[in-house]
């Protein structure tokens, strides 16, 4: 084990030199801890040594933070009583860092003791950042590249290696908060504005401004281990910090609705540790991180929005095929999804054609792309040479034969069979062999408009959400045909431009929105049932989805959604099982509440756009039932439509991999993320239960709740989706 050394120059510094092997940036192991132990040890009893410097030694940065595939199995292997082996694990973490900011100072006068300094190269996260809190000062080299900050909530659990408990007592709650409730990370010159670290100098005067500072015996005692320390802003009980709290307490509530477990047991930990001395906080931090670690929520976050989400990203389902990155992409219709698919496109370097029926219709799209810049210009984020450079890449225009030499083409024109099969021949004749043809149709079978091409091989979905610049899912559909090399190619492009890709077989909604629709027709169900709206979406939004299905409606149009139960309906004939849904929104949309687009729907909204409450017409037509249902009721009814579409997505090999529906589903959609998906979320709740819950619903609200056939042998098995399931791409 060589992750840290040390060399002890001949002025008396100990410089250890983090640097794992074998990794571009250093993350934190279990095996590392006793080895930093041993190094400090080492240097703190070694008279000829005056003071400490950690450093990295990667170019560019400190640490990544935890191994979280380690965090993610750490209560797997805390032994037979996991909560005891957990919490032993952290004090063991909490004693090295206290050594080091203690740095063998008298316990009782504070007197002696070493100077250590933390010398960052760069990016500094997690367990990265906790070490250095624990330093007596922080440096960081001027790079504007670096990211520093503590990003554990992102993933489900909070920074349990004391930063929770040094950062808030060293800037206050009030300050300390952004950077712990929401991840924040700043670069190091607004890490230094915000407190987080003590100095910022050029990078190759890193290493001697820290060595300069510990040899110029300097006072190393931290304010908490000070008689008569007040934490800044006030305490709990401080007036000021009283407000602090109740503030942060409602703040944090506002967001999370309640449904994530680490953004709570964060604010405790704060609140509580406040209240006693620095030694206890750290307890009562341990104690609250076990609990984060104990919930099945973090490992279940921590797998499904880091490791399989990764894993994704690298090309876990991809087909053996040489590099098929884009170099020239062809994108047909440059209307909302066109303009968006263009732009994200040449922010990765692609040469862009955009083509449209009329030359100004092609401009407008290419606009999108300058009005993004100019905002981004406007914040600082951009500048005008930027603009100027991705302009330059997109060619808009009305002439096919401009396509010439197009490796990729992605076809966004109108939700029409007919319109898209005529764009796709003349698209073709234009380009060579080479090229695959993708369209980003929502709704038609993949399989079907395929046939408009002579090479079916290379033709295949590649599925947007919009906003395509925001939205960080695309979602990839094989049609019958659709052979490998249009598979790896989809997946090549969605790496280049910087997206997360699931690939999944054509089926009606593919995947996404097969899950989306029923979640909207279950809310709207229950409004024609006369349950109170209110009542519907915040039972959503305290699941943890970012918006109810009402108002996710309102937002996509109700009369996208009449467009599409109309044709849905065409096409299922008697089968089609959602007349009741119908019947609102047909009527919605003869009021002429089309959603926020019209400023009437669900809601009201005033002249600006803004909600303004649940329109009372909607009470008048559907009377309000008397006795409204019970909480956990409409949830498992909102919960279930989705997860009984993924099992039956699954069993029906639309999807072959629960990662890729999983991971799917909280990023194109938002669902639950603290659940990790849709089939993590029937591994925590059990198999047996959801089984037995769904025979239950299908009794007392018809048979969209029937209990799968996968569902139910997993259910008389006590099987789990992730044990069954686990390594395999081909799921079921
Ligand atoms: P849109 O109406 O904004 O844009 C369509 C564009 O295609 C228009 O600019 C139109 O002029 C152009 N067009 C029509 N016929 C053409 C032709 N023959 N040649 C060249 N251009 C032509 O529609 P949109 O919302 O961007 O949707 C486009 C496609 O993306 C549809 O298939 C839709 O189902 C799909 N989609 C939409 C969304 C969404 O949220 N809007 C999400 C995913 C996928």
């Amino acid at each position: 084990m060589t992750d840290f050394t040390m060399k002890k120059d001949a002025d008396g510094v100990a410089i250890i030199t983090w640097d794992v092997p074998g990794k571009s940036m250093n993350v934190m192991s279990m095996e590392a801890w006793p080895l930093l132990d041993s190094l400090i040890d080492d240097a703190l009893a070694d008279d000829a040594v005056k003071g400490i410097v950690i450093t990295s030694g990667k170019e560019g940065s400190f640490a990544g933070g935890m191994d979280l595939n380690v965090i993610a199995r750490m209560k797997d292997m805390a032994g037979d009583n996991p909560a005891q082996g957990l919490m032993d694990g952290l004090m063991n973490m909490h004693r090295i860092l206290r050594k080091i900011e203690r740095a063998g100072m008298d316990p009782k006068t504070n007197k002696g003791g070493k100077p250590i300094a933390a010398a960052l190269p760069g990016t500094a996260l997690g367990i990265g950042l906790e070490i250095p809190l624990a330093c007596h000062r922080i440096f960081a080299a001027d790079n504007p590249k670096a990211k520093i900050g503590l990003p554990e909530i992102m993933v489900g659990i909070f920074p349990g290696a004391g930063g929770t408990t040094r950062l808030s007592r060293k800037l206050g709650a009030m300050a300390a908060a952004p950077l712990l409730l929401e991840g924040k990370l700043n670069d190091p010159k607004k890490a230094k504005a915000a407190g987080v670290v003590d100095e910022v100098v050029s990078a190759d005067q890193l290493i001697e401004a820290a060595k300069a500072w510990v040899l110029s015996n300097p006072a190393i005692v931290k304010p908490w281990d000070e008689k008569g320390y007040k934490m800044p802003g006030g305490a709990p009980y401080h007036p000021a910090g009283f407000m602090t709290f109740v503030g942060a307490s409602a703040m944090v509530h506002g967001k999370t609705q309640g449904a994530f477990p680490a953004a709570k047991a964060l604010l405790s930990a704060v609140y509580e540790g406040a209240l006693v001395p620095f030694d206890t906080a750290l307890k009562i931090e341990a104690r609250w991180f076990t609990n984060v670690l104990m919930n099945p929520s973090s490992g279940a976050m921590i797998r499904s929005l880091f490791i399989n989400k990764e894993a994704l990203e690298k090309g876990a389902n991809r087909p053996e095929a040489p590099d098929q990155r884009v170099k020239k992409l062809g994108v047909l219709g440059a209307g909302m999804m066109g303009a968006g698919i263009a732009l994200v496109s040449a922010q990765a370097g692609i040469e862009v054609v955009l083509i449209d029926q009329k030359q100004e219709a092609a401009d407008k799209g290419k606009a999108y792309s300058a009005s993004f810049m100019d905002a981004g210009i406007k914040r600082g984020k951009a500048t005008e040479a930027k603009k100027a450079e991705l302009l330059d890449r997109i060619t808009a225009t009305t002439d096919y034969a401009a396509l010439k030499g197009c490796d990729l083409i992605i076809e966004a024109v109108f939700e029409d069979p007919g319109v898209k099969a005529g764009v796709t021949k003349q698209a073709l004749a234009e380009v060579g062999r080479d090229c695959i043809f993708a369209t980003n149709t929502s709704t038609l079978p993949i399989s079907d408009l395929a046939k408009a091409s002579d090479r079916q091989e290379d033709f295949i979905g590649i599925h947007f959400f919009s906003p395509v610049e925001k939205m960080l899912l695309v979602e990839i559909i094989k049609g019958q045909n659709t052979g490998p090399r249009a598979v790896a190619k989809a997946l090549d492009y969605v790496r280049q431009i910087r997206k997360t890709p699931i690939v999944v077989n054509d089926a009606r909604f593919f995947y996404c929105n097969r899950c989306i629709i029923p979640y909207i027709n279950e809310g709207i169900r229950m409004v024609a049932e006369g349950v109170a709206p209110a009542l519907i979406d915040n039972a959503a939004r305290q699941l943890g989805f970012p918006v109810g299905p009402l108002q996710l409606v309102d937002e996509t149009s109700i009369d996208l959604g009449a467009k599409i139960a109309r044709a849905t309906r065409a096409a299922m004939g008697d089968a089609y099982p959602d007349a009741a849904v119908d019947e609102v929104i047909f009527w919605m949309e003869g009021e002429g509440r089309l959603g926020r687009k019209s400023n009437a729907g669900f809601f009201d909204y005033d002249e600006k756009g803004k909600r303004q409450g649940y329109w009372a017409g909607l009470a008048d037509k559907y009377t309000r039932a008397a006795e409204q249902p019970d909480l956990h009721e409409v949830q498992h009814r909102l919960m279930f439509a989705q997860v009984l579409e993924a099992v039956r997505a699954l069993e029906e090999g639309v999807l072959t991999d629960i990662r890729e529906g999983d991971v799917g589903a909280i990023l194109a959609w938002g669902f639950a993320p603290w659940s990790g998906g849709p089939f993590a979320w029937l591994d925590i709740i059990g198999t047996p239960y959801a089984a037995e819950r769904c025979d239950q619903l299908a009794e007392k609200f018809g048979p969209r709740f029937a209990t799968p056939a996968l569902l139910r042998e997993m259910a008389d098995k006590g099987q789990s989706f992730y044990a069954r399931f686990a390594g395999q791409t081909e799921a079921a």
